[in-house]
């Protein structure tokens, strides 16, 4: 929780030009261009952030690897990374409310939403990666007595991450925590629309005694900074989140480079399955509606696509509908706001865009539509819910990232799960019964890294999250992630 007057004590803020931390120092980028950085609130600039080039991430990565061989984190006991890591998540508790606003005004996230799940979660993701420093072993495979087979497990390298601008902390710090704990170093890249909040905690990073070198962040474009890194011969994994266009790219990349691992967390559809003998239809309208709504719709996980029985279907969307209309939308800094800003002009064409298709494929605009609140000068678009929407359409089919509901009816369970199943994404899904069978089959049949059961709600550091089908491969979070960041080695001991 967060209150007003701390917001508003520090919500307009001078924010300094950002430089780029590389091999422990901040520094301009070569050439010292910059790249301006508007807030979606107002429009104004906030500030502007290096436009790194592909010299530094040269610079970046040539510093990792020496900090990598050097040791002070990559051989260090356990326990040191254990405490750094800790002091990382301690100083982002810390720091809570400075990480959020500033975040929130990077990116348009409602302060209700990016209080708890940017410095929130970035803590407690950190305090898991510290917790788990300590509790990796190695294995000895089942040999005879004549042989001992011992599986270590070693840390990879330099690793590269880069994430996008919905969730900046809280994606960074799935990533990066645990490429940190099994002793990686790490050059990131964050978006060019959410990179404040992940530079403070880069420097929060450094203030909890990470060695130089160990962590570098190089701002700039995708085109130049992101293929510079996906590029690079000396980048031994690649970990990141975003468009499936860009995972595409960089899977490229890595083939014509040094072939490094590639992980990608990419978009995707979520099904909302709604079948008439859910446990509480009103509650499930109300989750429904404000899972999907948090921050407009920007979120991978959002359950965008509402698949709702047909005999239930016009109360139960008619009920959503209602939710939609009475959600708040406005400054995201107002402690009162539901429903913040779209992170960018480019962003809020996209989703006009998919509007304006959806009523040509058949589609039906219950409420919303328009982008509203246009007098303020920042990017806000009125929670939309748009029903009769054909699963051939570009509504149904495609990420929308942006508060555009779906509503769409069947008949079967069979055919809720074809349409649950029908897109090329399978990252999370959802459905709604209280019949234990179906709800068994369900899980079994649903195509998707995740699948919540009555409720949407929040996940937890204890269990894996990743897509399938086009919505990636790899997981963040859990004991799993740091598989990701890990190469194995056996080593036969002939006795
Ligand atoms: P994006 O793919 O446009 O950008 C993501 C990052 O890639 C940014 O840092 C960007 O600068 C960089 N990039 C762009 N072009 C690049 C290139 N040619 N080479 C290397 N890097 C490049 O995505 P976005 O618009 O920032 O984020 C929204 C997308 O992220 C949505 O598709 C959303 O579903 C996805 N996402 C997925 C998850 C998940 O866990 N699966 C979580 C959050 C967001």
């Amino acid at each position: 929780m967060i209150d007003q007057a701390t917001i508003d004590a520090i919500r307009d803020a001078a924010v300094p030009p950002q430089n780029l931390l590389i091999d422990g120092t901040w520094r301009q980028a070569r050439g010292g261009a910059t790249q301006t950085v508007s807030s979606p609130i107002n429009g104004e600039p906030l500030t502007t952030i290096a436009a790194g080039t592909a010299e530094d991430v040269d610079h970046a990565v040539a510093a990792a690897r020496a900090a990598f061989s050097k040791g002070a984190w990559s051989k260090a006991e356990p326990r040191f990374r254990k405490e750094v890591l800790h002091k990382v998540a301690d100083l982002i508790a810390a720091h809570a409310a400075e990480l959020a606003v500033l975040g929130s005004r990077d990116n348009g996230t409602e302060i209700q939403t990016s209080i708890m799940s940017e410095p929130g979660t970035a803590s407690a993701t950190f305090r898991h990666s510290a917790e788990c420093v300590d509790k990796l072993y190695g294995e000895i495979a089942p040999t005879g007595p004549a042989v001992l087979g011992m599986i270590q497990r070693a840390p990879v390298g330099v690793v590269g991450v880069i994430v996008p601008w919905n969730a900046p902390l809280m994606i960074t710090s799935w990533k990066i925590s645990a490429a940190l704990a099994v002793g990686n170093s790490v050059v990131l890249k964050p978006a060019e629309d959410a990179s404040l909040a992940v530079l403070r905690l880069a420097e929060l990073c450094m203030e909890a005694g990470l060695p130089e070198g160990v962590l570098n962040v190089v701002t700039g474009s995708g085109a130049v900074v992101g293929e510079a890194i996906a590029r690079h011969m000396d980048v031994d994994v690649l970990a990141f989140t975003g468009s499936g266009a860009v995972g595409r790219k960089l899977l490229r990349a890595s083939a014509d480079s040094n072939m490094k691992r590639v992980y990608l967390e990419l978009g995707g559809k979520s099904p909302n399955v709604v079948f008439a003998d859910a446990p509480d239809l009103d509650k499930a309208a109300m989750i429904s509606a404000k899972a999907f709504f948090k921050n407009a719709g920007q979120i991978c996980v959002t359950p965008s696509r509402l698949l709702v029985e047909e005999s239930v279907h016009d109360d139960f969307v008619a009920r959503v509908v209602e939710h939609a209309k009475a959600i708040t939308v406005g400054d995201p800094l107002d402690v009162q706001t539901q429903m913040g800003a779209i992170t960018n002009t480019t962003q809020m064409q996209t989703v006009a865009g998919f509007v304006a298709a959806a009523a040509e494929d058949g589609g039906d605009v219950r409420t919303g539509g328009t982008a509203i609140l246009e007098e303020t000068g920042g990017s806000y678009f009125a929670p939309t819910v748009v029903g009769s929407v054909a699963p051939k359409s570009r509504l149904f089919q495609e990420e929308v990232f942006g508060p555009v509901l779906a509503a769409t009816p069947f008949k079967t369970e069979d055919e809720a799960l074809r349409l649950a199943n029908g897109t090329v994404y399978g990252l999370a899904s959802c459905f709604w019964t209280e019949n234990l069978s179906r709800a068994h089959r369900m899980i079994a049949g649903l195509e998707a890294g995740m699948v919540q059961v009555n409720s949407f709600g929040p996940i937890d550091n204890v269990a894996p999250m990743g897509g399938v089908k086009q919505s990636g491969n790899g997981v963040d979070k859990s004991l799993h992630a740091f598989e990701k960041y890990l190469n194995y080695k056996t080593a036969w001991v002939h006795l």
